[in-house]
């Protein structure tokens, strides 16, 4: 008989370690949002589909010309391309999601920070990471996100 174990562990990080877990997570979100990016690209230029090791020889690159990159561990990384990869397949097989609309077109779809802006202002730019999209274009990310959130999530 096999048995699965899902364990939990509280950890107490220190200031420093807290610091440290939250640059990761932002890594973590950026490759994701850089990996879905580079997925669309493809698709639309040849149909064909971006796997995930052409995600693994991106993050290679990056890695060369991002040196923050490198201390990083690469397992919540990998993850990262797991759980993209998870969600498409999820989402070939049709799937309607319904998303909650709010602030979709405010937060930044690379950094997550919320910029108040009126209706007017066609251009998002981030002033925390320096993301500058099409308005529109930053909002369908965000829905795109939080889709897939809620399949890796309900999956
Ligand atoms: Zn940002």
């Amino acid at each position: 008989m096999t048995m699965l174990l899902n364990l939990k562990y509280e950890i107490f990080p220190t200031e420093e370690q807290k610091d440290t877990l939250n640059r990761w997570l932002q890594y973590c979100r950026q490759t994701y949002n850089s990996a879905l990016l580079d997925k669309q690209r493809k698709y639309r230029s040849s149909k064909q589909s971006y796997t995930r090791e052409d995600m693994q020889r991106q993050l290679t690159i990056d890695k060369k010309k991002y040196y923050f990159l490198k201390d990083m561990p690469s397992q919540p990384l990998q993850e990262v391309f797991l759980r993209l990869k998870k969600a498409f397949e999820n989402l070939q097989g049709g799937v309607l999601i319904k998303v909650e609309p709010q602030y979709t077109s405010q937060d930044c779809s690379t950094c997550g920070e919320r910029i108040k802006k009126s209706l007017s202002i066609r251009t998002h730019i981030c002033p925390k990471c320096g993301t500058i999209l099409d308005r529109d274009y930053n909002a369908s990310l965000n829905i795109l996100q939080k889709g897939l959130e809620h399949l890796v999530v309900t999956n």
